[in-house]
């Protein structure tokens, strides 16, 4: 089977809705023909803030050629939990996935382990995508204990996950923390390594299921470096923050992903 490539921009707590609709325009008007008519090439999604999803969304399959994401999601389905944005509401609003256990989310708002399982659980089963995200922080390479550190964090996510359930609507995402906005880039050789070892532990885990998933690097992707990441092997796309804000920018990185 062949892998999906993705490019996913994860916009972050930016963009009010006027420059969140233009730039979500600007992408679809500069993508080029072939990745718009198909499938094929490379899946290009963008994930806005809660409050610029519907102005985007025209953008968005099924009207447009773009993937809609959240950038969290909620735990639980509905209930009394104040702040909260379920995957019912996300459907609700047009979207089409959600990442799930950002270093954001887990360094700077406390999420656990065990939150993540329950939010990628709670996603799966309303039926959106996930992109899993997974990653160590700089004192974990440092000590030379990164692969054990993110086998965890997956087994800790896709704990008791049925193994029909790990299909085509689960995306990893490694990204390294210390390369998260920091312009330090993992080499495409340590990327490469970190994705072979993911794949094999999810072939260990889930059989032909799991080494069929898309592993998307991230991690300070720019236009200047997306092509010798891809041209390491083992990367099936990109989730990016910062460059994902720019459009040439963004723009490059897909056609990179897409080749000639
Ligand atoms: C991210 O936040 O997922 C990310 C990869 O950010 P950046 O590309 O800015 O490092």
């Amino acid at each position: 089977m062949t892998r999906a490539r993705w490019v996913i921009g994860n916009w972050k707590q930016n963009l009010l809705r006027g420059p969140a609709e233009a730039l979500a325009r600007g992408l679809v008007g500069g993508l080029p023909d072939p990745l718009i008519d198909s499938d094929d090439k490379v899946k290009v999604g963008i994930a806005p803030g809660y409050m610029a999803l519907d102005v985007v969304r025209p953008w968005c399959r099924p009207a447009g050629p773009l993937f809609l994401f959240a950038q969290d999601v909620g735990a639980q389905e509905s209930g009394a939990f104040t702040g909260e944005v379920g995957p019912g509401m996300l459907i609700d609003a047009g979207v089409r996935g959600a990442i799930v256990g950002h270093s954001e989310r887990r360094a700077l708002f406390g999420e656990s382990d065990a939150v993540v399982s329950r939010k990628l659980r709670c996603a799966l089963d309303a039926g959106l995508r996930v992109v899993l995200c997974v990653g160590e922080p700089l004192e974990v390479r440092a000590a030379g204990d990164h692969e054990a550190h993110v086998l965890g964090q997956l087994a800790a996510a896709l704990a008791n996950l049925p193994e029909d359930s790990l299909n085509h609507r689960v995306i990893i995402a490694y990204e390294p923390v210390w390369a998260i906005g920091t312009g330090n880039t993992a080499t495409p050789d340590d990327a490469a390594a970190m994705h072979g070892r993911i794949r094999s532990w999810l072939r260990e885990h889930f059989g032909a299921a799991g080494s069929d998933r898309s592993i998307l690097y991230g991690g300070s992707v720019k236009a200047s470096n997306a092509a010798e990441l891809i041209a390491a092997g083992d990367i099936d796309g990109f989730l990016v923050g910062g460059a994902s804000l720019e459009q040439a920018a963004f723009l490059s990185i897909i056609q990179s992903v897409a080749g000639p």
